[in-house]
């Protein structure tokens, strides 16, 4: 008897011509890719794998074209999704212009920036989550400034102003094509929101901005974010405040960058406090992780050689690979909140990359390529700020302005093309193995025998289970599921051959 050897999946279905058509994601079967990904069991079945991508209409406008990771120009918002995202987060600033309409820049992410790509992502099967930070340019702990236009009103009128407004920009990007799924009510505003910092105020703010949400669509959810869940103790004082002022909300949202935001267990049970002390969801609404510590546009990085590149709590290598086994781990942190309370993660500005790649340069060289890159934050808006700024925020964005500090926190390189590491979006469902294998050949011998077929039919059986490589080895006719027709091809197969 001849026994087969490096008999592949290409050979077979050349020799079986099969037509298995689409190949089911039913999560049996990993798939053979260039990165590794261990499947995920979500308790949430519409668990979402989300993405911020605000700075993308910006960075077209700077001559950044996105492509497929094959090199094929694509709209940004296909790849995404053809990627395994499933819903697209984008930030809204009132009034990011000066009085002469020069833009704040990190995107200028006005109210039609937003409507664009809200239906640039529904348009591709995605919904949208809307982060209204009630301001004019970057609200985070540190900053919460009302927008110029509310700047002197009483808590009663901004109660109103953040009302009207939260409703008719939610109609406005429903009107153009969006799909709002839900609306965060501010942004990581633990100590204050639109320029409000005292507690009654502040649930005010949060109940007005709810209320509006209500009112444009009962199935839209309310989502209130916050930072720092390494402070155990400030998640716990946000929730209890937020239910003593009987907030109507019904996700509580953090951030997670692991450079700062402790452990994973500890944010899984930060967010469980949360989910089960007030019936809460909970989510990640921003994380990321460099894929290098190489900068590529002349604007230092946040997370760099010397800068946030070490500590106990960075488990992974700064690669293609860690940056998708960070993604990983993050999602199933916020799966592990029990009851099927974790409803998501959103990766912060997966494509906030270079407008003009200064890899390699130096000297003149170097500097013809930033001043160029500069001249570009400055006129699109592309970069986190621009001196445009200074209007709003004279004392940091006025003055530190410049290009991406996240450009090596992307997913995909200088040139616009798809990292292997975007995959681990759709990844997380089937898990994806990297080593070769032989199709058929489930007991890992080397040859494809009728011994395969009965270790496939004692898999049915239950009797034994499969390890990755052995699943995707027994997957005989290539539609994404393990059971009998594998075992029956697999020996008809072997019949015709011998
Ligand atoms: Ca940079």
């Amino acid at each position: 008897m001849k026994l087969l050897k490096k008999l592949t999946a290409a050979a077979v279905s050349a020799l079986l011509m099969l037509c298995p058509g689409a190949v089911q994601a039913t999560g049996e079967v990993p798939v053979k890719d260039s990165i590794k990904v261990d499947k995920i069991e979500f308790n949430n079945p519409d668990f979402i794998r989300g993405m911020d991508v605000s700075s993308v209409v910006s960075l077209e406008k700077a001559g950044v074209t996105f492509k497929t990771g094959g090199g094929e120009a694509e709209d940004l918002l296909k790849i995404l999704s053809d990627s395994g995202v499933n819903y697209i987060r984008v930030r809204v600033w009132n009034d990011p212009f000066d009085s002469s309409g020069n833009g704040y820049g990190g995107g200028n992410n006005d109210l039609e920036t937003a409507a664009e790509i809200g239906k640039r992502a529904a348009d591709n099967g995605m919904k949208l989550l809307v982060d209204f930070h009630y301001s004019d340019f970057w609200a985070d702990p540190g900053k919460q400034k009302a927008p110029k236009e509310w700047s002197n009103l009483t808590v009663t009128q901004k109660e109103q102003k953040l009302y009207d407004y939260t409703l008719s920009s939610l109609n406005y990007l429903k009107d153009n094509g969006a799909d709002v799924g839900m609306v965060q009510v501010g942004n990581e505003t633990n100590n204050g929101i639109a320029g409000e910092f005292e507690q009654k105020n502040m649930a005010k703010m949060f109940s007005a901005g709810s209320k509006a949400v209500r009112d444009f669509d009962r199935n839209a959810l309310v989502a209130l974010h916050f930072t720092n869940p390494e402070k155990t103790g400030m998640v716990k004082y946000l929730a209890d405040f937020l239910n003593k002022y009987k907030v109507d909300y019904d996700v509580y949202a953090t951030s997670y960058y692991p450079y700062w935001h402790g452990s994973l267990s500890n944010l899984t049970s930060v967010l469980s406090y949360v989910a089960d002390t007030y019936g809460k969801y909970t989510m990640v609404a921003e994380t990321s992780y460099a894929n290098t510590l190489a900068d590529t546009d002349g604007h230092a990085n946040t997370v760099s050689e010397y800068n946030n590149n070490t500590g106990s709590d960075l488990l992974w290598d700064f690669t293609p690979q860690g940056q998708a086994d960070e993604v990983r781990s993050v999602m199933a942190a916020v799966n592990d909140v029990p009851n099927g309370k974790g409803l998501g993660v959103f990766y912060w500005e997966g494509a906030w990359i270079t407008v003009g790649d200064t890899t390699g340069k130096s000297g003149s060289s170097y500097t013809k390529q930033y001043n160029k890159n500069k001249a570009l934050w400055e006129s699109a808006g592309c970069g986190w700020a621009s001196s445009f700024s200074a209007d709003f925020d004279p004392n940091d964005a006025g003055k530190y302005y410049g290009g991406s500090a996240v450009d090596n926190q992307a997913f995909f390189s200088p040139d616009g093309k798809a990292l292997p590491s975007l995959n681990v979006f759709g990844n997380v469902i089937t898990g994806s193995i990297t080593d070769d294998y032989i199709l058929g050949d489930v007991n890992g011998d080397g040859t494809v025998t009728i011994s395969d077929a009965t270790e496939i039919q004692r898999y049915i059986a239950k009797i034994k289970d499969f390890t990755p490589i052995q699943r995707v080895s027994a997957d005989f006719n290539l539609d994404g599921k393990i059971n009998i027709s594998d075992a029956t091809s697999l020996q008809h197969f072997l019949v015709r051959v011998f």
